[in-house]
């Protein structure tokens, strides 16, 4: 919070945040977040993909925007590309209209009937993958091939109950270090039923290495400031049979556990 203070400057206008974060799922507060900006004159603008509006409302919590890329969560199939401006002041709706008006920015009719086909099953489907990344965590806190992971659902992560107080679940994203991104680079192309690609929140499962895939243009020095090593692995698990995820993990694990796991290296608990 102190951060963000300090980094507002006179000319601030927008303040932009990501909770959980991707992909390393650290959590911010809301509502201090809410009350910094505004007592600056700026708009807090949150985008919410990673939760959903079924998991987490930042308007409640005094955010001015949301942000969703309904192509992850929202359509919950891997079928379109779309996005969801939400807001509660109609003045501000307007201005942003305007602008999409004028642009002509619109979702053809037929995304715009996935989209709203996808949004009836919302609910069931992240309740199931939501209860599936939790399993997963769990599994993984206990590996001996891994070092840390990463999930808010885990009473061992640092924002846990920050999380929960202001989103009622911990969504589907789960991260995890093995300490040699050699080893984690093996583990992806050894899993069989999640797809390695850098989408998320769909009805099947995807890995992917954040710093060879979705932040590869951030620069090597600017992405190990920010805390994202090398070697974390991001899960966006889908809606199959949690034993039929937690035996493709295992099978993967096993075969760079006895190759990479340094015996007598303490393990983090997050
Ligand atoms: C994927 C993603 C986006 C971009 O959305 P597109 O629909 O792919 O343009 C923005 N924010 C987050 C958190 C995302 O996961």
């Amino acid at each position: 919070m102190e951060a963000v203070q300090a980094a507002i400057q006179p000319n601030t206008r927008l303040v932009l945040v990501e909770t959980p974060t991707n992909p390393r799922q650290r959590i911010c507060d809301l509502r201090r977040l809410a009350e910094i900006t505004h007592a600056n004159g700026a708009l807090l603008a949150v985008d919410n993909t990673l939760l959903s509006p079924y998991l987490q409302q930042p308007l409640a919590r005094g955010a001015d925007l949301v942000i969703h890329s309904a192509t992850k969560s929202l359509s919950g199939h891997s079928d379109l590309t779309a996005g969801v401006l939400a807001l509660n002041d109609s003045k501000l709706i307007e201005e942003l209209y305007l602008i999409q008006n004028g642009e002509g920015g619109g979702l053809a009719p037929f995304d715009s009937w996935l989209l709203l086909r996808g949004i009836k099953t919302l609910a069931v489907r992240i309740d199931r993958q939501q209860s599936n990344a939790q399993q997963l965590a769990e599994y993984l806190l206990d590996h001996p091939a891994i070092q840390r992971v990463h999930y808010p659902g885990l009473r061992c992560h640092p924002g846990h109950e920050l999380h929960l107080a202001q989103a009622s679940g911990a969504g589907s994203l789960v991260s995890f270090e093995t300490g040699s991104a050699e080893a984690s680079q093996r583990i992806l192309e050894s899993l069989s039923l999640f797809t390695l690609t850098v989408s998320l929140g769909s009805v099947s499962s995807f890995a992917s290495l954040p710093c060879r895939f979705s932040h590869a243009s951030i620069p090597d020095r600017v992405r190990s400031d920010h805390g994202l090593p090398d070697d974390l692995v991001r899960l966006a698990v889908g809606i199959e049979k949690a034993e039929d995820l937690l035996q493709d993990l295992d099978q993967s694990l096993s075969l760079v556990n006895p190759i990479y796991s340094v015996p007598g290296v303490p393990r983090k608990r997050h």
